[in-house]
């Protein structure tokens, strides 16, 4: 008899009738339970038998569910008569909350047929679709623990409601247009359908509304509208970061981008990412995602986006690409509630919203692609929280906080670790109570009472801060971890690999564990302990946070000479003068080794970009050109400061920089992989880990993979944790429990 634990998306998805109906088929008896946190099947018949019932059950499972692991163990036959369903049991312990999924084909179906009960309400939802972990309170998954609890089911809900063969069986926010919830335009008559029009008629006027959706406010306006998006450019004060855009369906999407198969399974998924495409010279203004190659895309995920995109009213020229991007005021987390929709977005020509409250905060997940495998950047909605499972020395719960950027934090108990949503960047003090009301609510639905705190090693991180509030007022151990180690260590979880690897770590910054800057690091290590056994050549980081904002300054750093800083333009004289005398007098200086920065320095010589107006820019901006190049490179072993000298003596001789750019990522791609190489001989470490900011630049990324494959190494890849700070706080829960 095989024991088979199915962990995934597998509750709410029709995935026990699913087993039930393989197991008929191919003649298997025994049963199938939920266990909370994952579907537990006992199968019993003969050898091929089985083999197919195993494939079936992991090639054709249902649409809406994803497996993320299988755990077959063999026992001792028992007596069944034949297969069937067992009820469901709340085990304490593994709790499984399911992520927010997209609207399902079903209900996109009756929301447009005149002839449903449903016909365009915006909140149709079955058992195989609506939201989730955005408007529960508490487990068990029931009505009144949600915030549908106080919208009463009308009859013929109820009855559906009731109905074991009704697709709204047990669905919990089931409701319809006669007693469901309702959206409106704030400070103005208008509910219902004509809020949604009134809604249409400003965007596809050039206008910006505000629209609460599933996890928070998005500001939307006319993609294809220059003026409209540097409206909400300049309101928002985000001069150049790109924007996501929604589109009303694949055909636009792909007048506007290339689409590959796998890209678009994604695109098309229950979890509904915003997906980064390559941009074709479509009809997209052109300062939605300026410089870079790349486009934000995203596809309709409720019922309210349908309707903004097809509502059947007198308006024939509605946009097919919508601006969608988080509804925030700068550095704050995602607006949820109507008072600070009011105070936040008094620009927008109208704030569309709706009465079902949003419980916990959830942006949209954004996914990438590295040599046609998912390249996580932000992981949310969708995809939160799905606990990833790895396989530590303590069953204990721990809170991880996680960093300062990008923040996440991660609750792990019984070897489960559930990533929270995506909180944002913890500078601001509303960030951190919302970080904080978000560990509390995320802990009662998990039912996880912390019994290790874990946090960054940073003792200026308000995370940290928080981290040792928190373990006072429970009372139990704080650990810290330095940040580069829970980089990798996020990686080793992400793959469950618990033995010793070869860890590197590419990032902007990160507390060292000698107080200068780390972020170009090499090491040997494994759950329980790291050794720093290389690094890129450090160089000095000088001016503060300016440093990190303006590539120039450290590029200046590497050049020491004033002539050749004028010869390039790095800055104007006063600020030349001024930075080479705090380099000169050591004031205001940090020794870094962060390859962020040196991304940074090499985009302000090439004159990409020589200052940032977001994380990540210039690196950004330099794969962009980069990929433009068909120059190939014989790429020999040089050291950062080797590189640096290349890079900038063939840019004083005048060459193309696109062909630079190229260059650059060809020489830092070699270095890595000689270093791991050479580690790789004196260690006898055969696996190694890439983590950190820098590898979600997929050139570099590619070109270090197929440089480390070719040498022999086994590679572990991050798919669907973030390489960057939103993955860290796993890596931290990790070693809390080795
Ligand atoms: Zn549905
Ligand atoms: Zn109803
Ligand atoms: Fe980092």
């Amino acid at each position: 008899m095989l024991n088979i634990k199915i962990f995934g998306i597998v509750q709410g998805v029709g995935f026990r009738p699913f087993v039930k109906n393989l197991a008929d088929v191919n003649k298997i008896v025994g049963t199938v339970a939920n266990r909370g946190s994952y579907v537990e099947i006992f199968a019993q018949g003969s050898e091929d038998d089985l083999k197919n019932f195993l494939s079936a059950l992991q090639s054709k499972n249902p649409p809406r569910s994803a497996i993320l692991k299988v755990d077959i163990k063999n026992l001792p036959d028992k007596i069944f008569d034949d297969f069937q369903i067992i009820n469901s049991v709340h085990e304490a312990g593994d709790i499984f909350v399911s992520p927010d999924i997209s609207i399902c084909d079903k209900c996109a179906d009756e929301l447009f047929n005149s002839n449903d009960r449903r016909y365009l309400h915006p909140f149709i939802n079955c058992t195989a679709c609506g939201p989730r972990l955005t408007i529960l309170k508490n487990m068990p998954y029931d009505r009144e623990r949600t915030s549908m609890g106080e919208f009463t089911m009308c009859d013929a809900c109820a009855e559906e409601y009731f109905n074991p063969t009704s697709r709204r069986f047990d669905a919990q926010p089931i409701c319809c247009n006669d007693c469901g919830p309702e959206v409106y335009i704030i400070g103005k008559n208008l509910r219902g359908h004509d809020a949604i029009k009134f809604a249409r008629k400003i965007l596809a006027t050039g206008g910006i509304v505000a629209i609460k959706g599933i996890g928070g406010f998005h500001l939307a306006c006319d993609a294809k509208n220059f003026s409209a998006v540097q409206r909400l450019r300049n309101s928002k004060t985000r001069p150049t970061k790109p924007f996501a855009v929604m589109f009303k369906n694949i055909s636009a999407v792909k007048r506007e981008c290339f689409l590959s198969y796998v890209e678009k399974t994604f695109l098309d998924s229950p979890q509904k990412p915003i997906v980064l495409l390559q941009k074709k010279f479509g009809s997209i203004a052109e300062n939605v995602a300026p410089n870079i190659n790349k486009l934000g895309v995203m596809l309709p995920y409720t019922p309210l986006h349908l309707l903004i995109f097809y509502f059947p009213d007198e308006l024939t020229n509605f946009p097919d690409a919508l601006i969608m991007t988080s509804g925030n005021p700068s550095g704050v987390p995602i607006t949820i509630d109507d008072d600070d929709a009011i105070k936040n977005f008094d620009y927008c020509d109208a704030i569309l919203s709706h009465n079902r409250k949003i419980l916990l905060r959830a942006d949209d997940s954004v996914m990438d692609f590295i040599d046609n495998r998912t390249s996580m950047i932000r992981r949310s909605r969708g995809y939160a929280p799905l606990p990833i499972f790895f396989d530590s020395n303590s069953k204990k719960s721990v809170l991880a906080i996680g960093g300062e950027l990008k923040n996440t934090f991660c609750l792990a108990k019984n070897n489960l670790f559930y990533a929270s949503p995506y909180i944002g960047n913890v500078g601001d003090l509303r960030t951190i109570a919302v970080l904080e009301s978000s560990i509390r609510r995320m802990s009662d639905l998990l039912e996880i009472k912390p019994e290790i705190i874990a946090c960054d090693m940073h003792p200026r991180y308000q995370t940290t801060a928080l981290a040792e509030k928190i373990s006072k007022e429970l009372n139990v151990p704080l650990i810290k971890i330095q940040h580069h180690y829970a980089h990798v260590l996020s990686c080793m979880a992400e793959n469950n690999f618990g033995g010793e690897v070869i860890g590197v770590a590419f990032d902007g910054t990160g507390y060292g564990l000698d107080g200068t800057i780390w972020g170009g690091e090499f090491f040997i290590c494994d759950t329980k302990n790291f050794e720093r056994v290389n690094s890129i050549k450090s160089f000095i980081q000088a001016g503060g946070d300016k440093s990190a904002r303006e590539g120039w300054r450290i590029a200046l750093a590497f050049i020491k000479n004033l002539d050749i800083a004028r010869k390039l333009n790095l800055a104007d004289e006063k600020n030349l003068r001024g930075v080479k005398f705090l380099l000169d007098n050591n004031i205001n200086c940090v020794r870094s080794t962060s390859v962020g920065r040196l991304f940074d320095a090499i985009a302000a010589v090439l004159d990409i970009c020589k200052f940032s107006s977001y994380e990540g820019e210039a690196a950004m901006r330099l794969q962009a050109l980069a990929e433009r190049s068909n120059k190939k490179f014989r790429a020999d072993f040089k050291d950062t400061n080797e590189i640096f000298s290349e890079i900038l003596n063939r840019r004083l001789a005048g060459e193309n920089i696109c062909d630079l750019a190229r260059l650059f990522h060809d020489l830092l791609a070699e270095m890595t992989a000689e270093i791991v190489f050479e580690l790789r001989e004196r260690t006898k470490i055969k696996t190694v880990v890439l983590s950190g900011g820098v590898f979600q630049n997929s050139l570099l990324s590619s070109l270090v993979f197929s440089k480390l494959q070719y040498r022999g190494l086994k590679i572990l890849r991050h798919e669907l944790i973030p390489p960057n700070d939103g993955g860290i706080c796993i890596g931290q829960a990790i070693f809390a429990l080795n």
